[in-house]
């Protein structure tokens, strides 16, 4: 089983900011309002994700490390419209599997919390241990069994890099969520929880303060879709590829023909091809769009592309037609 693990962490675990998304994925669907993040050698040596959610009870505590025990899926027709971020079922199992691991955590309203830890694979006994409600899950020496992969793993900075990458990328989606960051013992970032608007001091904080200036202001509904966020505008001079943020219901993905809809738009408006800084959020009915395209669920497929492609196309067109010089 181990080996079977250790595959399919090979698909979904690449380095040490796939660990961060995973547990912190789990994390939000536990329904956490504060999220700490402590790091190592940037996240080589030890990645913890402390979590104020439902937690886990202690006999659960063996299911969560199995493969394929996922909570979040009651039948096949949850398949359908998966509101959750994990339903897979591996991501705890796999990075067990290539990692000194521990799992802890109390459940809200119970008065006892435990523990499991799985060395490399080797699952332990459950044992009582204090822990307030919520989990805390411990990733130390990821890949120590796998030298094939920790061969591949940068420098302490570049996967650190990753990680506050990802970390900004969810930042701006989760406003209402508080994340507190340390690298190497040393508070590193500190996100407060603004409520549930998508707040600008977020956005500001982000991308800086040149963009929140010339930001454009998008929110548009029809047909079941729902486009909203921040677009900059063509004042708006720096290179940018880097600063272009999709989410569709709440989860950032890259999509084509998404991106060629909004840079379509902004050529109309520019008459030339350079890259737009955005932040935008789409919106519709989960039935109408598949997340299970990869277990790294960068990517989606939606059901009828080219209504969206032309719906985020005239959106931002309009959006953008008042800028034109
Ligand atoms: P998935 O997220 O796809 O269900 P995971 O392997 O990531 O699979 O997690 C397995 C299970 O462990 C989850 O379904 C959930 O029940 C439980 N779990 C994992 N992390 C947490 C957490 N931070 N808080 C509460 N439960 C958790
Ligand atoms: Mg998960």
């Amino acid at each position: 089983d181990t080996l079977i693990n250790q595959i399919a962490a090979g698909e979904v675990i690449e380095r040490p900011a796939s660990v961060v998304k995973e547990l912190v994925e789990n994390a939000l669907d536990a329904g956490a309002r504060r999220i700490d993040i402590d790091l190592e050698e940037g996240g080589v040596r030890l990645i913890r994700i402390r979590d104020d959610g439902k937690g886990i009870e202690p006999d659960q505590l063996p299911l969560a490390v199995s493969r394929h025990a996922t909570s979040k899926i009651a039948s096949l027709d949850d398949l359908e419209g998966v509101a959750t971020l994990g339903f897979r079922g591996e991501a705890l199992p796999s990075i067990a599997s290539v990692s000194r691991f521990a799992l802890t955590s109390r459940r809200d309203g119970s008065d006892r919390a435990a523990t499991l830890e799985i060395d490399g694979g080797r699952v332990g006994e459950v044992m009582p241990k204090s822990h307030p409600q919520g989990t805390t899950v411990e990733v130390r020496d990821l890949f120590f069994n796998v030298p094939a992969r920790r061969k591949f793993l940068k420098a302490e900075r570049t996967e650190l890099g990753h990680i506050e990458e990802w970390l900004r990328q969810l930042a701006l989606a989760r406003p209402d969520v508080e994340l507190r960051v340390s690298h190497n013992g040393k508070p590193s970032r500190r996100w407060k929880g603004e409520g549930d608007l998508l707040s600008e001091v977020r956005l500001h904080e982000a991308l800086g303060e040149e963009f929140a200036r010339n930001a454009l202001r998008v929110e548009h509904a029809g047909a079941g879709l729902r486009l909203h966020g921040w677009i900059a505008q063509p004042a708006y001079n720096r290179a940018s590829a880097d600063q272009q943020y999709l989410y569709v219901n709440g989860r950032a993905v890259r999509d084509r023909s998404i991106a060629h809809a909004i840079k379509q738009a902004y050529a109309d408006v520019l008459f030339h091809g350079r890259q737009p800084a955005y932040v935008l959020f789409l919106e519709l009915d989960p039935r109408r769009v598949d997340v299970n395209v990869h277990p790294a669920k960068h990517e989606v497929r939606f059901r009828d592309a080219r209504l969206i492609h032309d719906f985020v196309y005239r959106t931002l067109q309009d959006a953008l037609a008042g800028t034109r010089a």
